[in-house]
């Protein structure tokens, strides 16, 4: 089950997201807000998926 139609803004934001939020969980720094060298990327990939499938979402709600 890939969910109603395989959405690659959605796969990557999921993706993303998982892998920040797994790193996150292990990483003392991380959790105190002070990204770690190799969480850094983790984070601000998911930041960049979040942003440009929220502006999707809202860009379609407002057409
Ligand atoms: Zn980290």
């Amino acid at each position: 089950m890939t969910g109603p139609k395989a959405d690659p803004l959605y796969v990557r934001y999921m993706t993303t997201f998982s892998a920040s939020t797994l790193h996150r969980r292990a990483c003392q720094p991380c959790q105190n807000g002070q990204d770690c060298e190799s969480g850094a990327p983790l984070h601000k990939a998911f930041a960049n998926a979040q942003d440009a499938y929220l502006a999707r979402q809202s860009a379609k709600r407002r057409s």
